[in-house]
């Protein structure tokens, strides 16, 4: 349904709440399924009726982010905004915070997840464990000395706007950099030390505006690429470290008075140091294993937190977990056919975005519980290789 003005102000009756999400992709379709339990009426603003969290019966505005008005009448038609990408102007957000609407993340935490180069001086800052890193204009002469210094190769990010590795780019050696694409395009360069990477985890925290927060156990992340592919729950590191990465994950988001859900992604190095790669402040493909191996799944706790609501329990549900993303090979992928061999496994769980296929599209995700990790990504695999046909 596309909402005129006449809607605004009002909640449906019956409804628990009223709540604004920026963008309608997976995250806020899976957002969307989470609010349908709670009686949470979710807003979506979204480009057309087919995006994903429309075609889940989320209530459409047609707009776009980067049109202020659009996301001011989405704001007036909702008690809470919040995203389901950071790529909303912080003018926009911080425009909305003056005229009195209630915006989690608040604009200040969401810079951080929106520009690395913010959230690397800032936790440098702070003495938090990062990789060796510089920002500076596009400049070969300073890459070439972070490069002699630190070791080839060097790895640049564009410090805002990348995603599944697409803005970060290892470059090999000086030479390199005149024909790299993103070092071509991109005006402001972070330069980060290649970190020696035995293993990725992210910890997810949710963080109500009163400071109440809950953590995830630790999920250990599989990149291909630059794209999460697979996850793993528990992740497989030693308490300690699980209890640092955590410790160090809500020192993050008290620091950063983050409301809603978090994800810290953290390197181990092959020493068995914690180093923070990035964050996000809203719910994160990390989360995704949540929705069956936990009691709360990430999505509710992300309403519960952004409502200033009690969260629930993040406990899991079974020894252990593993969440193979589906990942598109070419335009012509369809599941309509692959669907119910992929169930055959009774131990799946299959979720599917209803995106159109393009190669290396995420479109959707399976989730599998087991008595061990092992069990665990055989039968995510096994059910994702059925449905892609492989
Ligand atoms: P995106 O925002 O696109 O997810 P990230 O900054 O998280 O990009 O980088 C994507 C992946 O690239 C990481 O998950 C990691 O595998 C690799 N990577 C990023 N930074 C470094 C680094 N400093 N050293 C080694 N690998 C890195």
């Amino acid at each position: 349904m596309v909402l005129t003005s006449t809607r605004i102000g009002q909640m449906r009756s019956g409804s628990t709440a009223t709540v604004g999400m920026i963008g309608g992709g997976q995250l806020s379709r899976m957002t969307q399924q989470a609010a349908i339990s709670l009686g949470v009426d979710l807003h979506v603003l979204a480009f057309h009726d087919d995006e994903p969290a429309i075609r889940a019966g989320a209530t459409m505005h047609e707009g776009s982010h980067l049109d202020a008005e659009a996301v001011s009448a989405l704001a007036a038609a909702t008690t809470v905004i919040t995203l389901d990408h950071e790529q909303t102007p912080t003018e926009t957000l911080a425009a909305l915070v003056d005229a009195g609407h209630a915006v989690h993340p608040r604009p200040s935490a969401s810079e951080y997840a929106k520009d690395k180069a913010f959230a690397r001086c800032q936790f440098a800052a702070w003495g938090l464990p990062i990789p060796a890193f510089e920002v500076i204009d596009a400049n070969a002469d300073a890459a070439n000395a972070f490069g002699d210094n630190h070791g080839w190769p060097i790895v640049l990010k564009a410090p805002t706007g990348g995603y599944d590795g697409r803005g970060v780019a290892f470059i090999d050696s000086a030479d390199a950099l005149a024909t790299d694409t993103l070092a071509q395009n991109t005006p402001t360069w972070l330069l980060e030390a290649a970190v020696p990477i035995a293993m990725e985890i992210a910890v997810l925290v949710a963080r109500r505006p009163s400071g109440d927060s809950v953590t995830y156990p630790v999920v250990e992340t599989v990149q291909e690429a630059g794209m999460c592919r697979e996850l793993v729950l528990p992740a497989r590191i030693d308490t300690d470290l699980a209890e640092a990465a955590a410790a160090l994950a809500v020192d993050i988001a008290d620091r950063i008075d983050v409301t809603g859900i978090m994800a810290v992604e953290l390197f181990v190095t092959h020493d068995g140091q914690l180093l923070i790669n990035e964050l996000a402040t809203r719910p994160h493909n990390s989360g995704h294993i949540t929705m069956e191996a936990c009691r709360t799944s990430q999505f509710e706790n992300h309403l519960r937190a952004v409502l200033d609501w009690p969260l629930g329990s993040t406990q899991l549900v079974a020894p252990a977990a593993a969440t193979v993303n589906v990942v598109g090979i070419d335009e012509s992928d369809s599941f309509a056919a692959t669907l119910p061999l992929a169930l055959e496994d009774p131990t799946v769980h299959v979720h599917l975005y209803e995106k159109g296929s393009r190669p290396e599209r995420k479109l959707g995700h399976v989730t599998a519980l087991a008595d061990d990790v092992d069990a665990a990504l055989t039968s995510a695999h096994g059910a994702v290789d059925r449905l892609v046909g492989r």
